[in-house]
């Protein structure tokens, strides 16, 4: 069995960057995280070992410490506003790409588009992207597209972590639906997230098994498992080796290795150190040895 880690993988700049002022800020002092800090259990645990409390950006009241930090996923002005008023040290963790993605959204507005976002609508990130533009249109899948008004002019952006595919394959469909409308796309899918899925192109091709390590609740880990899926890909997704069970790995050959943009790097070690484990055992063991092994342990 080999084992091939994508070109691109696991934790982005943004993450990161959020990462080490949020752990600064505790370490300073008392500190509630507007929400999950990212979409990875282990770095929750960690941020609860240095005393940080977890607020909700939504309810004022959901602090207590003078520290309150905004996620990498970015919140709306009105949001970071409330909570300075509130007399609040905002620390504001927003990845750069998702600034970019608010203003990209605030400039179609000024300039009288109607605003339109290619996201999940319960996901922060898009809850911060349309907080200022109430009169902003969630879109996700072709069916919602009937909830978008005829207007002259429709501006579109993204979910930074949204497959670009997926957002064009929108685009294109609202303009064969407002022919009529001008329709401008700003594509805001940010970066890592494409070379996340542009590597995960490579998998696809030299790989019959595919393993996707990230949080369950993390939407750019969700977005490469399903491209796997769709593919037809034996699909395994988890969030530490010690979620991996030999016997899926059988009729493996080439098993590809991905990660999300919130999975750290040590999870990432650990996966590649238990896959080599059961590479070497699958190699000494006959099969029908290793799967009465397996049977037996279980
Ligand atoms: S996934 Fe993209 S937008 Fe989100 S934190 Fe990372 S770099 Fe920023």
């Amino acid at each position: 069995m080999n084992i091939i880690l994508a070109q691109y993988h696991g934790m982005c700049f943004g993450v990161r960057d959020a990462l080490r002022t949020t752990h600064t800020a505790a370490q300073r002092g008392p500190l509630t995280i507007l929400g999950q800090l990212v979409h990875n259990p282990l770095v929750d645990r960690h941020l609860v070992t240095l005393g940080a409390q977890r607020g909700d950006l939504d309810d004022l009241n959901s602090a207590s410490t003078q520290q309150v930090a905004i996620t990498a996923h970015g919140a709306s002005d009105r949001h970071r506003q409330a909570w300075h008023s509130a007399g609040h040290t905002v620390i504001d963790t927003t990845c750069p790409l998702v600034r970019k993605a608010h203003q990209a959204l605030a400039m179609l507005v000024n300039e009288g588009y109607q605003p339109v976002v290619i996201g999940q609508s319960q996901h922060v990130e898009v809850r911060g992207l349309i907080g200022d533009f109430p009169a902003a249109v969630v879109v996700l899948e072709e069916s919602d597209l009937e909830r978008v008004p005829t207007h002259p002019r429709l501006g579109i952006v993204s979910q930074t972590t949204q497959p670009v595919e997926i957002a064009l394959r929108l685009v294109d469909a609202i303009k064969r639906r407002h022919h009529n409308s001008e329709v401008r796309f700003i594509d805001t899918v940010c970066h890592p997230t494409k070379q996340r899925q542009t590597a995960l192109d490579d998998l696809l091709r030299d790989c019959d098994h595919i393993v996707v390590i990230g949080g369950r609740n993390s939407n750019n880990t969700r977005q490469l498992v399903q491209k796997a899926a769709a593919h037809g890909m034996p699909t395994l997704q988890i969030e530490g080796p010690e979620e991996l069970d030999p016997a899926w790995f059988c009729e493996a050959r080439n098993v590809g290795v991905t990660a999300g943009t919130s999975t750290l790097d040590e999870t990432v070690d650990g996966v590649m150190q238990r896959l080599r484990q059961i590479a070497a055992e699958l190699r000494t063991t006959p099969v029908h040895e290793f799967l009465r092994s397996m049977l037996h342990a279980a």
